[in-house]
């Protein structure tokens, strides 16, 4: 059994104007052939799961090409031309292959494309003709029609925190070996909700969520079952297909995938209204960690997460940390190239003035001029070692640790979300030792974070990953959608 196999990723943040290019990608994760099979072997993603599975199932990968980058703006039309061709190029001289197995994340936006993965598996699917494309997704993918119609099993996410990306690699390459091995017959039934949520909602460690994972894991442990998926979308891109949406595939039986569907679609629009969000101010958080002892507080500031297209420059919190006189507190992290450039010159031991943050936007704060001690130069490099991604080499780029107004911040020069630890401890900063720890992340830190921190708050600024769905200007987006139109009705 041959299975040619690859990605082409991005998590489109249609508001975010970081800028995503051809360079994003090439510079973000770009491999090509059996380059996928070392980067990926013995990882805990998608495509680790892939390798995995294909040893233990006798099954041969035929790795395409494997790209990836940061959340950010739009992609650019050519970009995603080059890429999509390279990818199809490959794919056709792959040769006598018994199906493909996709690892996409499911909200790719492009200059010309709302729904770029539906593109792409519908080129597939022409390519590979009645072929078996199985793909996983996100659970921040806006899964769409086209999706659902051009590939034969979509297996979204469970978790958020995504901790179970290994899992879901696995049971992709199982799915795709019963497949081609005639044991299974996948029909899938396809919902989607006039909802949309946000991302600290949707965590599937908070009670809500792990209510809802459980009914999830109940249904796919039905015996007729082969798979099902809660997408809970990605609001940050003004398309018209955003938003929650459910999969039930069945092992030859449409009609029973549908009656699941809808049975499994009506119970989350039923608790629509459970999914509130809990957010502080900035100065809320301060005066809570002022009264507290113990630690550290975990201050979350989604909205400049650049896991959801942030531009991890934004510094409203250090501009409020720094008026209030909080001392003791790291800052992870604020993307500036220029000053760690600045600070690496100055040298360890020596101070420097810097300008820091804000050089994106004004949305997310404006420079903060401050004199730092220079404390410490990396290369940025560290091997994750918590729940998520555990094994991967993380790349900050040159990285620096300021020292100012007792106030350590991690200056990178790639936007990148602190979830994992190794973040702090490979440039010499023991989080449990920290009192006040923000991190430019909305929920991923929390599968790391969990067992250190004392508190965690999810605190309210600006910016084009806020949790606050009405803050946003949408124009594409289908409309009525709850809870932006409180009126919006579905049924089944
Ligand atoms: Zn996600």
């Amino acid at each position: 059994m041959r299975i040619a196999f690859g990605c082409i990723g991005h998590e489109t943040n249609t508001f975010s104007s970081v800028p995503t290019s051809i360079n994003s990608f090439k510079k973000g994760s770009y491999y090509v052939g059996e380059e996928i099979i070392s980067a990926f072997s013995h990882t805990s993603t998608i495509t680790g799961g892939f390798i995995e599975n294909a040893k233990k199932l006798g099954m041969e990968l035929v790795p395409l090409l494997w790209t990836f980058a940061t959340p950010s703006g739009m992609v650019d039309q050519n970009a995603y031309q080059i890429l999509k061709n390279e990818f199809l190029n490959l794919l056709r001289d792959a040769r006598e292959i018994d199906g493909v197995l996709l690892d996409l994340h499911g909200a790719m936006v492009t200059e010309q494309i709302e729904d770029a993965e539906g593109d792409l598996i519908q080129a597939v699917r022409e390519v590979v003709g009645a072929l078996p494309i199985v793909t996983t997704l996100d659970l921040h993918a806006n899964i769409t029609p086209e999706m659902a119609e051009y590939a034969e099993v979509i297996i979204g996410f469970d978790t958020y925190p995504h901790v179970d990306c290994y899992d879901r690699g696995l049971e992709a390459a199982e799915v795709m070996s019963a497949i081609v091995q005639g044991q299974i017959h996948p029909r899938m039934a396809y919902r989607q909700l006039p909802f949309l949520t946000s991302p600290p909602a949707q965590c599937t460690m908070k009670p809500l969520m792990s209510e809802v994972l459980e009914r999830l894991y109940a249904l796919e442990a039905q015996s007729e079952v082969v798979t099902a998926t809660l997408s809970m979308g990605f609001p940050f891109a003004d398309i018209r297909h955003a938003g929650v949406s459910v999969l039930v595939t069945t092992d030859g039986d449409q009609q029973l995938a549908e009656q699941h569907v809808d049975e499994f679609a009506s119970y989350i629009w039923e608790i629509r209204q459970a999914f509130n969000l809990n957010l502080v101010s900035v100065e809320q958080a301060i005066e809570q960690a002022n009264n507290t002892k113990e630690k550290p507080i975990i201050l979350a500031e989604g909205s400049d997460n650049p896991g959801g297209g942030g531009p991890c420059d934004g510094t409203i919190i250090l501009n409020t940390l720094i008026k209030n006189q909080v001392e003791g507190a790291v800052i992870a992290v604020i993307a500036d190239p220029e000053s760690v450039d600045l600070a690496i010159q100055a040298g360890v031991g020596n101070s420097v003035d810097l300008n820091v943050g804000g050089k994106t936007d004004p949305l997310h704060g404006n420079p903060v001029s401050l004199t730092g001690y220079v404390k410490t130069i990396s290369d940025g490099n560290f091997v994750h070692k918590g729940p998520m991604g555990q094994g991967r080499t993380g790349r900050m780029g040159k990285t620096v640790v300021i020292e100012a107004n007792g106030i350590e911040i991690i200056l990178t020069e790639k936007r990148i979300q602190p979830y994992d630890a190794e973040v702090l401890r490979s440039v010499g900063i023991e989080p449990t030792d920290r009192r006040l720890i923000v991190l430019k992340s909305a929920v991923h830190f929390r599968a790391d974070y969990t067992p250190i921190a004392h508190q965690i708050l999810e605190v309210d600024t600006p910016g084009v990953h806020s949790p606050d769905l009405f803050s946003y200007d949408y124009h594409r987006l289908r409309r009525p959608i709850y809870p932006l139109d409180l009126d919006t009705a579905w049924s089944t």
